[in-house]
């Protein structure tokens, strides 16, 4: 780098690293082994005043920005190879407010951090299901997780955003203030600008889960699916159901916050549909539930993913997951309760209709089978396909603009274009699932 470069450069609370740099390639590195990016560099941001110098700096060194928080993006869009990655993870801080329940998140703060600092006063607010996903990517997205049935997504529990813009200003986003930007962020991904801080609405859900999971044969288990999704048409919102189809077992059961012993109940209710191979039913604490998944859905593999959303589970639809390839883990999640409350113009999040949303993921370790495990996760979601009634954003993998016209609706992408266009007219944020801006 030449002294003038590197004099940009001067005045950082954080880090920069260049490739020979100590922490380089541990700070490249991802949730998905696949990505092997070299940005050519890395600004390990401590404040807000780093992050808006790096927009600048990067702006004015044509260099492409990549942000990063948890680094979960299934195609690893926070590292740009030969850009600026920007680096949110040390602005990880999170401040509870128990009185008001209110929690202000940095935004490179992951979601144990949230979770753990909320619980402290008995209090949560709907974030994913293993810790170590980032706050920001997931939440600017929309956000599902077991408390989303009471309380909404993520997205939904935002009631401030502090943003810096493609330009290096910081705005606030909230009701009052940049009231378009504020419907752009729960949903839209980051698009939008660089989140700083996030300040959620947190809620009283006590410390306590239980978690049911039974066992079937795949060829036992259509009828069993079948109840189970009848049951998660009327189960209480504090259930939220699972069922996952791996390796020649169904397991079918829920996740519920909550006093288990009214969650025991619906457990019995659930055991009736049939003889299991294999039964667990586990009393958690919410902390323990949020990193429960935490070491299978650990970094240092080779991973690729589809997914859908379904309005409803047929039938039809339940025999074609049940065709099922044993390399690809494939999962339903149930949605409805106050997610589908929150009327559909709200937010830019889109289909509030869902009933269950599926993934079809695939990990591995040898480079030499990605093809196969690919093709053997595209084939899976392939048969469900015609039975979908859209995706989630933040599963979405290479889709492309296809599958932005499948996470949104075609008035949802107006829209988002037309904010997208305000506030990042030259597209400076676009290794993200991109909304072109409409520019006028
Ligand atoms: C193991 C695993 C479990 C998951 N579980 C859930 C789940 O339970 N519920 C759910 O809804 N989703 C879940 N997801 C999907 C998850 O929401 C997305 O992968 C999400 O993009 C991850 O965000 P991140 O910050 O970790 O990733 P990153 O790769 O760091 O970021 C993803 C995108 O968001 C942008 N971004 C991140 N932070 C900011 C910020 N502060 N400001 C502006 N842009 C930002 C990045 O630039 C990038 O485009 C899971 C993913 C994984 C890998």
């Amino acid at each position: 780098m030449s002294d003038i470069t590197s004099s940009m450069w001067d005045d950082l609370d954080g880090q920069l690293l260049l490739p020979d740099d100590p922490g380089y390639h541990e700070a490249r590195q991802v949730w998905n082994a696949m990505v092997d990016r070299r940005p050519r560099m890395i600004v390990q941001c401590a404040s807000v005043a780093d992050v808006i110098v790096s927009v600048r700096n990067a702006r004015e060194l044509d260099l492409e920005i990549a942000v990063r928080c948890g680094g979960h993006s299934v195609l690893g869009l926070s590292v740009p190879e030969d850009g600026l990655m920007i680096d949110l993870t040390p602005l990880s801080a999170v401040r509870v407010d128990p009185e008001r329940k209110r929690a202000w998140v940095q935004g490179g703060a992951l979601l144990g951090a949230l979770d753990v600092a909320a619980q402290e006063h008995g209090l949560a607010t709907t974030a994913g299901n293993v810790s170590h996903t980032g706050v920001g990517g997931l939440t600017l997205g929309g956000g599902m997780g077991w408390l989303a049935r009471q309380y909404g997504l993520s997205c939904d529990n935002v009631v401030s955003f502090e943003v810096v813009t493609a330009d290096g200003d910081v705005v606030t986003a909230n009701e009052q203030e940049n009231p378009d930007l504020y419907w752009a962020l729960r949903g839209g991904g980051g698009n939008f600008g660089i989140v700083t801080e996030f300040e959620f609405q947190l809620h009283d859900v006590g410390t306590r889960s239980l978690t049911v999971e039974l066992d079937f044969p795949v060829d036992e288990a259509a009828p069993v699916l079948a109840g189970w999704r009848d049951l998660s048409a009327t189960a209480p919102r504090e259930a939220t159901f699972a069922a996952t189809v791996i390796d020649g077992t169904v397991t079918v059961g829920f996740v519920w916050v909550g006093e288990p012993d009214a969650g025991r109940q619906l457990a019995t209710e659930l055991e009736s549909l049939g003889q299991p191979t294999a039964e667990r039913i586990v009393e958690l604490s919410y902390v323990e539930l949020q990193t429960r998944e935490d070491s299978v859905e650990g970094h240092t593999q080779r991973r690729y993913w589809k997914g859908h959303y379904f309005r409803e589970l047929t039938d039809a639809t339940i025999a074609a997951l049940l065709q099922h390839d044993p390399f690809v883990a494939a999962s339903l999640q149930a949605y409805g309760g106050a997610i589908a409350e929150v009327p559909p113009e709200a937010t830019a999040f889109s289909q509030r209709d869902a009933a269950f949303e599926y993934v079809a993921a695939a990990r591995w370790t040898d480079p030499a089978e990605d093809e196969d495990r690919i093709r053997r996760a595209r084939e899976s979601a392939a048969r469900l396909a015609p039975f979908a009634s859209g995706i989630y954003v933040n599963v979405l993998s290479d889709e492309g603009s296809a599958g932005m016209s499948r996470a949104y609706s075609a008035e949802k992408l107006v829209r988002l274009a037309t904010v997208k266009g305000a506030f990042d007219r030259h597209n400076v944020f676009h290794l993200n699932q991109n909304i072109t801006p409409a520019v006028g």
